[in-house]
């Protein structure tokens, strides 16, 4: 029999505010264990935490960008459960009421997955396994979260990858997390099931908990598929459970039977009010929603001609892409511009994070100087590389090293001066040319650069060189 995949992702992703969400505590990454922590965030008896407004608009954001109903009600709950990494006992998160619900995203293959919910909470404590001991660390305890729930809507783990690149750059966008998965601020628990092609009823899921990178999802979901399919061909059935991937082996191994909402004893969170959001309130959350990533591309692509590949690289990092479009500011083509960061100064960096970063001793003022020179035709493009290079490594402009001369550009009556004299004065190069030796005229223009600094225009020059050398037989 033939089976379809069904999934689900419920995609948790830390928020950047830069205090947690109930108390004053930094929510920086790292640091000393338990450095980052105060009553509130360690849950002792007696401390009241207050809601960080911050976390509510950044929450907001981030359902707006995925085309979300924003709740005008909506308050926290407590979601009740014993383990270490939880001091009070029970998580402050929402149930019934949750921020933002009713969301989508459209993937490149024309299907859409429907966002159900989005809502915020707490993060937990991280055990650390060490030598047969297992110790705690709080600073995480606190650290707001959002937790995106997608309809079971996915039909392929490229789906999936998809869905997650898509979140993770969006969320880079509007600045509300950077997303690192090897950090653990995206991460995301899979909702898995098989059906026979062709069935309407939705198959027994299992859960897979904590995924945290992109390879590691795949390599999940091909081996839980494959042991659904053949549980349910050797006449077994699906448990619906909490399973965990272990990527040593490239197994998902059960963890425990799965909760129902029940089983959390869930109600209001006592201390903390109920969260009104208006219409006005919206509005202005609305405007600080930069032009996203998917439209970015489209408009590359559009208006500026870009390829689809260059347009997406330039895209993936949002200071990239601000720099470039400060940078070809009154350019009449972005084709130069597009081509020296994507070449030349992509070269520098090794890491995504550096390309994330940007950080480079060029301003795009200096960039769009450097750019406009190139186009007037008063440098050439080896001149621009070089000259960037420099830019670069010494932050200072072009017009500090460029001289009046090097920017005098050349004129074709010029040119075809310095042609001649190559040719004079390389009569041996001239000769071979004519016995036949078509690559002779490159020494020929290799003097010619060498002559004009680079300022020659290569083609017109092998064309004058020719003329010459052929005009004197
Ligand atoms: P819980 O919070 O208990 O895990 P939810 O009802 O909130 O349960 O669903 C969690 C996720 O499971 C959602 O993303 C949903 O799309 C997905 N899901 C639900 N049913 C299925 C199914 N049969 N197959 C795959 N995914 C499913
Ligand atoms: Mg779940
Ligand atoms: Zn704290």
């Amino acid at each position: 029999m033939k089976y379809e995949v069904v999934m689900g992702l419920e995609t948790h992703v830390e928020l950047s505010t830069k205090t947690k969400i109930f108390c004053g505590c930094t929510t920086e990454f790292g640091g000393d264990p338990n450095t980052h922590c105060c009553p509130i965030c360690i849950g002792l008896p007696g401390t009241m935490p207050k809601l960080n407004r911050e976390v509510v608009k950044y929450a907001i954001m981030a359902g707006l960008a995925l085309n979300c109903d924003i709740s005008k009600i909506s308050k926290m709950d407590r979601k009740n459960y014993v383990y270490p990494d939880l001091p009070k006992a029970y998580q402050i998160s929402q149930y019934d009421r949750p921020l933002c619900e009713r969301g989508h995203v459209d993937l490149s293959n024309g299907r859409r997955i429907g966002i159900t919910r989005i809502h915020i909470e707490e993060d937990a404590g991280k055990l650390v396994h060490q030598r047969g001991k297992t110790l705690i660390d709080y600073n995480r305890g606190g650290v707001p979260l959002i937790e995106i729930v997608s309809e079971p809507d996915f039909r392929s783990v490229e789906e999936v990858v998809e869905y997650l690149e898509y979140l993770q750059l969006t969320m880079r966008y509007i600045g509300v997390s950077d997303c690192k998965m090897q950090e653990g601020s995206l991460r995301c628990d899979v909702n898995v099931s098989v059906r026979p092609v062709g069935s309407e009823d939705f198959g027994t899921r299992t859960e897979i908990k904590n995924m945290n990178s992109f390879t590691n999802i795949s390599k999940a979901v091909k081996y839980e598929v494959q042991r659904q399919i053949d549980l349910i061909e050797s006449g077994g059935k699906v448990v619906q459970e909490t399973r965990r991937f272990d990527d040593s082996s490239g197994v998902t191994e059960s963890m425990r039977g799965k909760e129902d909402a029940h089983d959390y004893r869930y109600f209001r969170e006592p201390d903390l009010v109920t969260i009104f959001t208006d219409e006005e309130r919206v509005d202005q959350i609305k405007k600080l929603i930069p032009e996203l990533a998917h439209k970015k591309l489209e408009r590359y692509i559009k208006n500026y001609g870009l390829s689809e590949i260059d347009a997406k690289l330039l895209v993936k990092y949002k200071r990239v892409a601000d720099f470039f479009e400060e940078s070809i500011k009154d350019l009449k083509s972005c084709r130069n511009c597009a081509n020296l960061i994507l070449s030349l100064i992509f070269s520098k960096f090794e890491t995504e994070e550096q390309k994330e970063k940007f950080e480079i001793k060029v301003s795009p003022e200096a960039m769009n100087e450097l750019l406009k020179l190139l186009e007037a035709g008063k440098i050439r493009n080896n001149v621009a590389k070089k000259t960037l290079e420099e830019m670069l490594e010494s932050g200072k402009r072009a017009t500090d090293f460029l001289s009046e001369e090097d920017l005098k550009g050349l004129s074709e009556q010029e040119l075809k001066a310095v042609c001649v004299e190559a040719v004079r004065s390389n009569p041996n190069a001239a000769r071979d040319y004519l016995d036949g030796k078509q690559k002779a005229v490159k020494s020929l223009i290799g003097f010619v650069m060498k002559k004009t600094r680079g300022k020659a225009n290569a083609q017109l020059a092998e064309k004058f060189i020719i003329d010459i050398i052929n005009s004197k037989n």
